[in-house]
């Protein structure tokens, strides 16, 4: 398997700004920063798509990206630290944490301006409220 991140990992390729490890995640600076803060915590454990994580793995990543963010947050500028789950740029689960401001500077993408109507909304809602039927949280794998 060639994994830019396992390789990161299990220190075949030598990447210079860690921030900090133990067993289960890592957390590094990526090649290429968005802004000054922003950094990967990455489960050491080689899989491409989060949901796919079994939901033990999937929880310890959370709480873990939550302890990064809490310190991050301490030490950046910025009034919170936004969270994006990745495991396409790399194929690697890992999450993207970044300082941001609430002005603006962290933006979902959105349908274009005038194309969001309420017929949209609607069809939306009932598409996804049918695809809903019978969901039962502990129940989904
Ligand atoms: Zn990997």
């Amino acid at each position: 398997m060639n994994c830019v991140f396992c390789s990161i990992i299990g220190e075949n390729s030598p990447h210079h700004e860690i921030i900090w490890q133990d067993d289960g995640h890592i957390v590094f600076v990526p090649n290429e920063p968005n802004r000054l803060g922003h950094i990967l915590v990455v489960p050491k454990k080689h899989i491409s798509y989060a949901f796919d994580m079994p939901p033990e793995e999937y929880a310890a990543l959370q709480v873990m990206s939550r302890a990064v963010a809490v310190r991050l947050k301490k030490v950046t500028p910025g009034e919170r630290i936004a969270l994006i789950i990745d495991g396409m740029s790399v194929p690697h689960v890992h999450v993207h944490l970044m300082p941001v401001d609430m002005s603006g500077d962290f933006c979902v993408p959105r349908v274009k301006e005038g194309e969001t109507t309420d017929a949209l909304l609607a069809s939306m809602g009932e598409t996804l409220r049918a695809g809903f039927a019978g969901f039962v949280p502990e129940q989904e794998v």
